[in-house]
This record gives C-alpha cells, sequence and structure tokens, in this order.
C-alpha cells in the first residue's frame, strides 16, 4: 500500500520498461538505445524487442533483459502484447500463445514480471485482464500510442479491472522505436534496496512503483476516510474509485474541488500538498496527479483500511 511504499527505505530509480532495437523494428542499435536513456537520466533499461531478448551490458544504465510476446486474443487484430520483464529466453515455439494468461503465466514460471501492453492502443477491455490471472500489470500510459494515435491512456479498463477488486498494478512507458521522437513521454519510479535487476524485478513484483509522464508522487498517507497526497507543483490532484466516486481539488479558480481541499501551495499556487476525504463505503482508490502542462503520475491503487461493507 502507497502509504507506507513512500516512507520505506531504498531508492527510486527512474525505469523504461518499453523500448525496442534494430533487433526488432526499432532504429536505434542496442547500446545507442542505453546512451540515450542513460544520457537523459534514467537508471533502468528494459529493451523489449518482439520475439527478441536484447541483453547489452553498459555502464551508465541497468539493463533488464526482457521481451515482447504475442498472445491470441479477442481484439481487433486478434493479438493482445505483453512484456516479459527480466525473463532472458524466448518460448521454444516462436508463435502467438493461445491465451493471455498463458503468455502470462510463461514469464511467471521463468522469474519475470509480466505487463499487458497498451491496452487502449490494442482494443483490450477489462475481460481481457480479468481472464490473465497470471498479469501483475498493465501499461496504463503507453507514450508512443498516444503520440501516433492518441490512444496511450488505458485508466478506464484499469479502473474498471480495480472496481471488480483485481489489485492490478500500472506502469508508464514509452514503447520507444526512435529516441528522441517517441521517448521520454512515460516512465515508471521503483523503490529498490539497489541498483541492479533482481532489486527492480523485486519492487516491480511486490508494487514498490509509481507510473509517471512527468509529476512526482511524494508521499500518501491512507487513514480510515482520508488520504493525505504530498507531490510536485500540480495544477490538479485526484483520488479515484469506482465509477461514481472521486475526490479532487484543482489550482486554478473556477475549477472547483471535490472533497478535497489544498493543504499547501507553491509560490506559484500551484498544489503539492492535498488531503481528500471519501465515505465510508469505498473499497480501493488511487492517487492522480497532474501537472501545469497536462502530464500525469499515477500511483498503485490500493484496497482501504477498515472492515468495509460490499456493495451490491
Ligand atoms: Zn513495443
Amino acid at each position: 500500500m502507497p502509504g507506507s511504499l513512500f516512507r520505506e527505505d531504498g531508492m527510486w530509480l527512474r525505469c523504461q520498461f518499453h523500448a525496442h532495437t534494430t533487433n526488432s523494428d526499432g532504429a536505434p542499435l542496442p547500446a545507442a538505445l542505453c546512451d540515450h536513456y542513460a544520457d537523459v537520466g534514467f537508471d533502468v533499461l528494459a529493451i523489449t524487442d518482439h520475439w527478441h531478448v536484447t541483453d547489452v551490458d553498459h555502464d551508465g544504465i541497468v539493463v533488464i533483459p526482457s521481451s515482447e510476446l504475442t498472445a491470441v486474443a479477442h481484439s481487433a487484430h486478434d493479438e493482445a502484447e505483453v512484456l516479459a520483464l527480466g525473463v532472458a529466453e524466448l518460448p521454444e515455439a516462436m508463435e502467438p500463445f493461445p491465451t493471455i494468461e498463458a503468455l502470462a503465466a510463461w514469464i511467471v514460471e521463468r522469474g519475470g514480471v509480466p505487463f499487458l501492453c497498451h491496452p487502449y492502443w490494442s482494443g483490450l477491455r477489462a475481460e481481457d485482464v480479468l481472464a490473465a490471472p497470471s498479469l501483475a500489470g498493465i501499461e496504463i500510459w503507453n507514450g508512443g500510442s498516444e503520440v501516433m494515435h492518441g490512444n496511450g491512456l488505458s485508466t478506464v479498463q484499469w479502473d474498471d479491472v480495480l472496481q471488480q477488486g483485481r489489485m492490478v498494478m500500472g506502469i508508464a512507458t514509452d514503447d520507444c522505436h526512435t529516441p528522441g521522437e517517441d521517448s521520454g513521454f512515460g516512465w515508471t519510479w521503483v523503490l529498490a534496496a539497489e541498483r541492479s535487476v533482481s532489486a527492480v524485478i523485486h519492487g516491480l513484483r511486490t508494487g514498490r512503483f509509481y507510473a509517471s509522464a512527468g509529476p512526482k508522487i511524494r508521499d500518501v498517507v491512507i487513514e480510515e476516510t482520508a488520504v493525505t497526497v504530498r507531490c510536485s507543483p500540480a495544477r490538479s490532484v485526484r483520488l479515484r474509485s469506482g465509477p461514481w466516486d472521486g475526490c479532487a481539488v484543482n489550482a486554478e479558480l473556477g475549477m472547483g474541488d471535490w472533497r478535497g481541499e489544498v493543504r499547501q501551495r507553491d509560490g506559484d499556487g500551484l498544489i503539492t500538498v492535498a488531503r481528500f476525504e471519501f465515505p465510508e463505503f469505498w473499497r480501493w482508490a488511487r492517487v492522480e496527479v497532474e501537472d501545469e502542462r497536462g502530464r500525469r503520475a499515477w500511483s498503485n491503487g490500493f484496497v482501504l483500511p477498515g472492515e468495509l461493507p460490499a456493495r451490491a
């Protein structure tokens, strides 16, 4: 639960978990991709070529051997893609897995962490995620999809899954194919004990991370019917929950607040601390922060404390 996550020991590592090289459909050679992400301040890079494990050593960045694999799905293209983060091998048969669950289970069995790629872009829905219990999470933000097609944000699908009681986790990525063109739009901050592949994989598996396209989440304190958020300067801070539910505070005049109050602002009037109070019946929530450029950060969802009655 993020209430404890932001007060745990460890180092926050900026991670790119979705990027391609000349080993599949990307423009850069593996070393050039590493150079790019190291140069712009990333600590960790998972190279996720299609059906290819690109494993390189680099002095400036931790490289997690990974790939992007496919499964048959009932989507527009009959296909779903899944990131096999931390798996340094490929399936024997180089053909799509029969289901998303079969693919996700294959990844878990090999010590990896499976994340479903760009649900919105792929035309996938909550049912596809619910039918794959081995998935650790989904890409809630895919920068490449957003830049090229305007469908990079999958928080509607995410909230639908969370509402049905499955605390699936959310990462943000670039899905970079050409550094400098489709890079720098999404990343994931992982709290790790050290700068190593195993520490990052552990952080991913245990939910010690949050997703971002810009803002930072610095603290989330969860009480019985209240949540306090500390963040980098934001024009809006929100607490998301079920379809009818939510809290928000907004820095700009005239936008109004709902079930929340701004506790602290910076010199420009942007929000740095917000507190929300919500009804007892809420079963889960997640934090969302939006900066003055419209870029967002997303905490993972968390189950709210207390013996809460199930709603009909
Ligand atoms: Zn990709």
